[in-house]
């Protein structure tokens, strides 16, 4: 356990100035507060803080933030008010301190709301201050440390939230040394075996790639010694794991030779030297085509820069080099934290500035988006910065995400130029918007006034950015044809009882009715009859007070479109009456499965299964979608139909043996056909009725109990 007098020193070592009496107050106060408590691994509570506030201090952080380590869980865990912080230390310690407890509040994966909800009110707190988000990164990093005292089930949700959440926001913050450390320790408890299985295979190879590592360093040592380029430092390294594994995942390959996982890392004395170094190691080894980066001249957006390279050894194989001067290297590892050190009063400088501005454009594109599910994909692509950079025709550098197309660097440069946006022309030649963006590309967008974005662009773009605008443009467009829609088809209801449509809609009782009903406009009612959630002749009686002269031959017509159909009787449609339910062809979902509905419109409320392809594409409206249940009264339900497919080996008898194991499980098979291919293997689509899904689950595990059956699956459509 690390003492508090050792901390003092570390504190007082890179900031002579500080206040050390405040810290020991805070220290003092952390211990007789959190008196008595103990955490999971038995050890007393005040050794958290403790170790929460030397990570801040590794980080050379003011005192603030260093007090701030020490009191965090203080309001969470104690009686303690933030008044009482206030009073004691501070405006700015409890604040920060109110800021951390504030995050830790709402547990993450609750719900995708709530968990959407958190991320924004952590990006609040980071706008707010930035030692907030710095104290919970050390917070989180000694929890997963100490990960291995929790019970599994804890550890797996405490992992899995620091790989999507922490991990990537630290990187973000251009922490590398934070992110590493809790993406290996995230890959360890998240994926104990594949972890265990690589370290061990990394070991046994330890000895070899250390023998590699000194015969490379050696040639590169002599090299830039006889073009006297002056080395900093120069070494070779292994690897993380968790790098080693996403790569060996990405390429779908088994971890065979020692150059998969070294490379080496050169810090120069100055810029020019890295780019002298470069030249040498180009000299002595061939680079890899394409692997080349130049992230001195354009950083990321995280503010990393260096130079990166792969080059081929001697042997035939490829290894990573990194080259960057000191200054990069401390803040490669140390990002926004590098910014926030003790400077005598001195607040920040101006590159904090690159980290604030990202959170405030991210922060201002989220605004728009309502749907909780898109704003967390959204940030995580906003949150994995692999990009590609990109030349306007004046030669401006722009960065976009990897795989962003013509589109979404036109939604780059302004809203009109991308929603105007009718062709590209890359390199100067005329390219499909769609096309993807490659690095150095010079991109030059043609735009015509009064052009309006396509839906199909929501199929390629890749930013945040672009795809809120595009969906912002066509909801409103889809408004308006709502409300054509909607206006049609009251007016024909009205028509058909002989009454005035436009009087009614501007009656003191269409007007109440809209009230109630919690629209703002009649516009706005004939928007909800036009996206179907709404019917038209529930309106007009409601603005006739109930006194529709109910002409039979009509009200039936009428209740026969109306009425849900035969197969989706057993769907319950929140909040919605007379609203005609189907089951979506593309999925056909059946009961028991989880499902979505989607207000399409004038045709009612399509039922997909949550796992449709098409559920994502037509989920861009977070409007249109509609909770739905399967109802569970009455038990005379027709079944369902639904169609299997399976690969089987070619042999006698199969057919019969199939069917007979479905027959034996009480099931209707109302088809069944053979085909032959070639390599002795044959395809039965089989068309089963099935009572739910449950139903399903068995009829598939008596199939694939049978010998020779290779594969079964369900088919989209029935
Ligand atoms: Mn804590």
């Amino acid at each position: 356990m690390i003492r508090f007098e050792t901390l003092l020193e570390k504190v007082r070592a890179y900031s002579p100035e500080a206040d050390l009496e405040l810290l020991r107050r805070a220290y003092v106060f952390s211990a007789l507060e959190h008196k008595g408590q103990v955490r999971h691994s038995g050890e007393p509570y005040l050794v958290h803080p403790l170790e929460v506030a030397d990570s801040l201090a590794d980080m050379k952080l003011d005192v603030v933030a260093v007090a701030a380590g020490l009191l965090h869980d203080v309001v969470e865990d104690t009686l303690t008010t933030p008044e009482r912080i206030q009073e004691l230390f501070g405006k700015e310690i409890a604040h920060v301190v109110e800021g951390v407890t504030k995050i830790g509040a709402i547990p993450f994966s609750s719900s995708e709301e709530r968990q959407a909800e958190n991320f924004r009110k952590m990006l609040l707190a980071m706008v707010d201050d930035i030692r907030v988000i710095l104290v919970k990164l050390a917070d989180r990093l000694h929890n997963m440390r100490t990960l291995h005292h929790l019970p599994e089930e804890r550890r797996i949700k405490i992992a899995q939230e620091t790989l999507d959440i922490y991990a990537p926001i630290a990187n973000r913050l251009g922490m590398s040394k934070v992110k590493n450390e809790l993406e290996e320790l995230s890959f360890k408890y998240l994926e104990p075996k594949a972890y265990e299985s690589l370290r061990s295979k990394v070991e046994a190879r330890r000895k070899n790639a250390e023998g590699v590592i000194e015969e490379l360093t050696r040639t590169v040592r002599t090299r830039l010694e006889d073009a006297q380029i002056p080395i900093v430092t120069l070494d070779g390294r292994i690897k993380r794991l968790y790098s080693i594994h996403l790569k060996l995942t990405r390429q779908k390959i088994d971890l065979e030779r020692v150059y998969d996982f070294v490379a080496l890392r050169l810090i120069t004395q100055s810029v020019k030297d890295c780019y002298a170094a470069l030249g040498i190691i180009h000299q002595t080894w061939s680079p890899v085509p394409g692997r080349f980066k130049d992230f001195i001249a354009m950083p990321r957006p995280n503010g990393y820069q260096a130079l990166h390279t792969s080059v081929i050894s001697e042997h035939g194989f490829p290894f990573e080099v990194q080259i960057r001067t000191e200054e990069m290297h401390r803040r490669a590892e140390e990002g926004i934290a590098a910014h926030w050190k003790y400077k005598e009063g001195r607040v920040g400088d101006h590159r904090d500035e690159r980290y604030f501005q990202w959170m405030r454009q991210l922060l201002e594109v989220q605004k728009e988006v309502r749907d909780p599910q898109e704003f967390l994909q959204n940030l995580k692509i906003d949150l994995y910065p692999e990009e590609v950079y990109i030349f306007t025709p004046k030669g401006e550098v722009r960065s976009l995400p990897r795989g962003a197309t013509a589109v979404d660097f036109a939604y780059s440069v302004h809203t009109d130029v991308g929603n105007q946006c009718v062709g590209a022309r890359i390199n100067g030649r005329m390219v499909p918007l769609r096309t993807r963006l490659q690095n150095g590309d010079i991109v030059e967008i043609v735009t015509q006034s009064g052009h309006k974005p396509s839906r199909d662009w929501l199929s390629f773009v890749v930013t945040s950015r672009a795809r809120s605008k595009i969906k912002h443009v066509l909801q409103a467009e889809e408004r308006t044809r709502s409300v054509d829609l909607g206006r049609r088809l009251f007016d024909k209801e009205a028509r058909r009882f002989g009454l005035n449509p436009a009087t009614l809609l501007e009656s003191p009782e269409l007007a109440k009715f809209a009230s109630e009903y919690g629209a703002k406009s009649s516009d706005e009612l004939l928007a909800h009859i036009g996206y179907g959630k709404l019917a038209a002749r529930t309106v007009l009686q409601k603005s006739t007070n109930g006194q529709l002269r109910e002409d039979s031959s009509v009200v039936s017509v009428v209740r026969r479109v109306l009425r849900p159909g035969s197969s989706s009787d057993k769907i319950k449609v929140r909040g919605t009456d007379d609203v005609m339910v189907f089951r979506a062809k593309c999925c056909n979902p059946i009961r028991g499965e989880r499902i979505v509905g989607y207000i399409t419109r004038g045709k009612g409320v399509s039922v997909h299964s949550l796992g449709c392809p098409n559920v994502l594409n037509l989920m861009f409206d977070p409007e249109r979608r509609i909770d739905v249940e399967w109802d569970s009264a009455g038990t005379d339900q027709a079944p369902y139909v639904v169609r299997l497919t399976m690969q089987v080996e070619d042999r006698k008898g199969m057919l019969a043996e199939i069917s007979a194991r479905v027959s034996d499980i009480n099931t209707n098979i109302t088809n069944m056909e053979a085909r032959t291919g070639d390599d002795r293997q044959a395809r039965i689509d089989m068309t089963v009725e099935i009572r739910d899904v449950k139903h399903l689950e068995k009829v598939i595990k008596s199939i694939k109990g049978v010998q020779g059956v290779l594969g079964v699956e369900r088919t989209a459509r029935a």
